[in-house]
């Protein structure tokens, strides 16, 4: 007799990321800036004064506290992650029992369907209709009609750049008061439709936030999850006590409480994506009757842009193209996913891609 792995576990890989060194990274939807220098002398000076013999503050409150500060909101309504990953695991592990059903769309992030498979959950996809939108009345009638218990959602979309605003998600909520709806809004801060000031007054919402991606703190794995008390506590409670080092709450109390130099670097990363998106515009007009003609997502919501080719071959020789000349971008079977990068970095990108154009013509 030998151990036997159980099935949900067999298959499973570990999450790929790339390897190699890459000169220019606009593949993980990371912030292309660091964080600014005055930020990084607060992070060492507290980091100085952590007493690393002993656990962390269980409720990382101070970090907690700072993370409210600058959204508004009441920071006894907050639950701090190891990242938001940690805050989805165990969402999905701990507020659902096995053969649930949990509705999901697609294309979305996919540490969902990942989490809901080790869950043990049952899942119901909504396929997004043209250009990646999705209709929230069409995911009502879906959820109602399949009995879902659960639907989890990125907003703005990760991976499509789409989003649902505020009016038919607040709908989405009402109609739907026995479904525990998770919104990711890990992308929130390049767009304005947050619920997160009202996130409290639903008692079927968990909101997710995270330090990865406007903040540029990627590094130090941080998100939270906002929702009312009764949900708040029971997170507070399945939660792992030490979940948050000491280091990455001192890290993100002092990333917080700069509100100014965070605003400043999300106006660039914005300025960035205006360029990006402008100068693909007119790539998409141009290269219209070629074998390269691609249709880019109208108006993004994020720090990235999404392009469709029209030959879906072409998604895959780009990219490969790219990585030759050490720009990575993220592949799909239907698109490319492109991060906004500094613009060196775009104008990179934009040359390489037309030098690739040109030379497969
Ligand atoms: C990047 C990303 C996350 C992960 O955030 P972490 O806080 O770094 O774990 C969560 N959700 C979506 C949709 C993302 O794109």
């Amino acid at each position: 007799m030998t151990y036997q792995l159980n099935e949900k576990i067999k298959g499973i890989k570990p999450y790929e990321v790339p390897k190699g060194r890459f000169t220019v990274r606009m593949d993980a939807n990371e912030s292309f800036l660091s964080v600014p220098q005055a930020i990084k002398k607060d992070i060492i000076s507290m980091t100085r004064k952590v007493a690393f013999n002993r656990y962390p503050d269980t409720t990382a409150q101070k970090c907690r506290k700072a993370f409210a500060g600058y959204y508004g909101i009441d920071p006894d309504l907050v639950t701090a992650g190891n990242g938001s990953d940690e805050l989805i695991t165990l969402i999905l592990n701990g507020f659902f029992e096995r053969g649930d059903k949990l509705l999901l769309t697609e294309p979305d992030f996919s540490m969902y369907a990942f989490n809901a498979h080790i869950a043990e959950l049952q899942t119901v996809v909504y396929q997004k209709g043209e250009d990646y939108r999705a209709d929230p009345a069409e995911m009502i009638d879906l959820a109602r009609r399949e009995g879902c218990r659960g639907l989890i959602f990125s907003n703005p979309c990760n991976p499509t750049s789409q989003g649902i605003r505020k009016g038919p998600l607040r709908t989405l909520l009402r109609e739907l008061p026995e479904v525990l709806i998770i919104l990711d809004e890990a992308y929130m801060d390049f767009w304005n439709q947050s619920l997160i000031n009202e996130a409290a007054e639903y008692d079927n919402l968990i909101l997710l936030r995270t330090a990865s991606k406007a903040l540029g703190g990627a590094a130090i794995r941080l998100g939270f999850a906002v929702g009312c008390k009764k949900l708040t506590n029971v997170l507070q409670a399945l939660k792992s006590p030490y979940n948050v080092s000491s280091t990455t709450q001192a890290a993100g109390e002092a990333i917080f409480k700069h509100p100014d130099l965070l605003k400043e670097g999300l106006m660039d990363i914005l300025a960035g994506r205006g360029f990006l998106a402008g100068a693909l515009a007119k790539l998409e007009a141009d290269w219209k009757a070629t074998p390269y003609a691609f249709h880019l997502i109208p108006e993004p919501k994020t720090n990235f842009v999404v392009l469709c080719f029209a030959d879906k071959s072409k998604h895959k020789e780009i990219y490969d193209a790219l990585k030759k000349k050490k720009i990575l971008v993220r592949c799909f079977p239907d698109f490319l996913r492109v991060t906004v990068g500094s613009t060196e970095e775009n104008q990179a990108f934009l040359s390489e891609l037309t030098a690739i154009k040109n030379g497969g013509e």
